[in-house]
């Protein structure tokens, strides 16, 4: 199937509270420009420089996430443009972001990454971490970022019983702490979870927002 019909079939069973990220790495500007096309708007990106080039030529109107895992000396390189960050899991990466953000005269909207896989190699913050973040009087003196939910990335695997576990920890710990917490600069409104092989189970466990790439794009190389 084309981009085009790939979008049509992924949006056509979505609910209407859940943001589809077309998550576009390693992809040519043809592609994004076909999803485009047919009527996308939201991009995501896991490599700062990658999402530059694209940024500057295709048309403005595009919103970009960072979905990858964040290098600090980078983040100036985007400041003027990003959207919403997701990959967050260290407070000194929001004090960066908060300094290039003022540079601009914006706020730049980002989401913890919280650590919900059983596998060593993804990153991410315990939940405990997250809490003591939000409720941090330093957070506070950020004016240029707003934390406005958290993101996740459950284990690669088909179990689906242990995807649901981890889902449902991430949505469980999100619903808690958007009641407890509401401050200017945290405002929990979107859980990042789901990609093209647990999407539907995300959505079933409480996604807001899901980050599709090869079910859109096809394979990535
Ligand atoms: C690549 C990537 C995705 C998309 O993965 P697909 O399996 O191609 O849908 C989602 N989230 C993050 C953080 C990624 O790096």
């Amino acid at each position: 199937m084309s981009i085009k019909e790939n979008l049509h079939q992924i949006k056509s069973n979505l609910p209407e509270n859940v943001t589809l990220v077309a998550v576009s790495k390693t992809k040519p500007i043809a592609d994004l420009q076909e999803a485009y096309d047919a009527g996308q708007r939201v991009f995501g990106e896991n490599k700062i420089q990658e999402m530059v080039e694209k940024f500057d030529v295709l048309p403005k109107d595009i919103q970009w996430h960072m979905i990858g895992h964040l290098q600090s000396n980078k983040v100036k390189y985007m400041a003027h443009f990003v959207d919403l960050i997701h990959g967050i899991d260290k407070f000194s990466t929001l004090k960066e972001i908060n300094k290039q953000a003022k540079k601009h005269d914006r706020v730049i909207n980002c989401l913890l990454q919280a650590k919900i896989a059983k596998e060593e190699t993804k990153f991410g913050l315990s939940f405990e971490d997250i809490e003591t973040i939000i409720a941090s009087e330093k957070l506070r003196e950020l004016k240029n970022i707003k934390i406005v939910g958290f993101m996740g990335m459950a284990t690669f695997t088909e179990n689906q019983e242990q995807l649901n576990e981890e889902f449902s920890a991430l949505n469980n710990f999100f619903n808690t702490q958007k009641t407890k917490i509401e401050t200017e600069n945290c405002q929990l409104k979107i859980l990042s979870m789901g990609m093209s092989g647990d999407y539907e189970l995300a959505i079933e466990n409480g996604s807001t927002m899901i980050r599709v790439g090869s079910s859109i794009f096809g394979s990535r190389n």
